[in-house]
């Protein structure tokens, strides 16, 4: 895992002083990494009967989509607020400072129906915390929670539902 560690960039300062972030552009660009990290994360859930993949814009629709194609299971997408088109059921959750919305179709997810939950990296766990919640709402059966990575000092873990989060590269 060391080598699809390594091709994450780390920007320091972005989007505000004191964040390193972590950009995977520089790993979704580079074919072989890009195959590698959505074979080992989709992998993990062959057999589990994925009916849907969630994932949470912008870049778990990248990682969601690729893992829905490969399991054959639907995409479903989670968006900030104003740009789903039809009924959405919204989620408000605390930030660091404020709040954030989040909205998902009503009639996306059906009751009973497996979902696993894609984005791209775990921090304090309040977006996934916030989209475990809708999902729950709609009647989907959570399966996991996936993402390519995760800043365990952050234990963004413990908002979500215990075992049920796996990171596949851990900072
Ligand atoms: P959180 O709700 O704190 O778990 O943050 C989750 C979202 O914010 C993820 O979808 C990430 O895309 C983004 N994010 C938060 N912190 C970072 C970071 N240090 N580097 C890159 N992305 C981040």
């Amino acid at each position: 895992m060391e080598d699809l560690k390594s091709i994450i960039r780390n920007i320091p300062d972005f989007p505000k002083k004191g964040i390193l972030f972590k950009d995977i552009t520089t790993l979704l660009a580079d074919a072989k990494s890009f195959q590698r990290m959505v074979d080992l994360l989709s992998h993990r859930y062959v057999g589990e009967k994925i009916d849907k993949v969630v994932g949470v814009e912008a870049r778990g629709f990248i990682i969601g989509a690729a893992l829905a194609y490969k399991l054959g299971a639907g995409i479903v997408l989670v968006r900030k607020p104003g740009k789903l088109p039809s009924e959405t059921f919204k989620k408000t959750y605390d930030l660091e400072y404020g709040t954030d919305t989040l909205e998902i179709h009503t009639d996306a997810i059906k009751k009973g129906e497996r979902i696993l939950i894609a984005d791209d990296l775990l921090a304090t766990g309040g977006t996934m915390g916030a989209v475990v919640d809708m999902v729950k709402e709609l009647g989907g059966e959570i399966v996991e929670c996936c993402f390519m990575a995760e800043l365990e000092f952050l234990d963004g873990k413990k908002k979500l539902p215990e075992g049920k989060c796996f990171s596949l590269l851990k900072f």
